[in-house]
């Protein structure tokens, strides 16, 4: 199971603190991870391992939106800060889209990612 992680500057706390609350499952061998560049060293200092992509800024979104269409994503974690602007607007919506495109299920936040994460870890045990 292959799992994109992004989230924008004000979320990215929230990513590490969520992360942490399934730590055990996700340091199973058969989960990696992918993220965005500095979500991704974020979420390395909290121990977990991860492939970085580039900074969403400078196209990491566009790159997490590109595996998304070559179906090699099983789920995209992406906490957006809706009270903040971001260069990179454009690049949000398409990988958004994407995701809609090929029916890869998108949790843009804690709340939905947490029901997402126990829905497969009950399929899992
Ligand atoms: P970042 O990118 O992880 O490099 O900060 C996330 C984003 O802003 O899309």
């Amino acid at each position: 199971m292959k799992i994109a992680l992004i989230a924008h500057d004000g979320k990215k706390a929230d990513m590490v603190h969520f992360l942490s609350g399934f730590r055990d499952e996700l340091l199973k061998k058969d989960v990696s991870l992918v993220a965005t560049g500095t979500t991704g060293k974020h979420i390395e200092k909290a121990g977990f391992e991860v492939e970085k992509l580039l900074s969403g800024p400078l196209g990491g979104d566009a790159q997490i939106a590109a595996l998304a269409a070559q179906k090699e994503l099983d789920l995209v974690i992406f906490f957006r800060d809706p009270l903040d602007k971001h260069p990179h607007e454009p690049d949000v919506q398409m990988l958004m889209r994407i995701c809609d495109v090929h029916n890869i299920p998108l949790a843009t936040n804690p709340a939905a990612a947490d029901m997402i994460f126990k829905y497969i870890i009950s399929l899992r045990h």
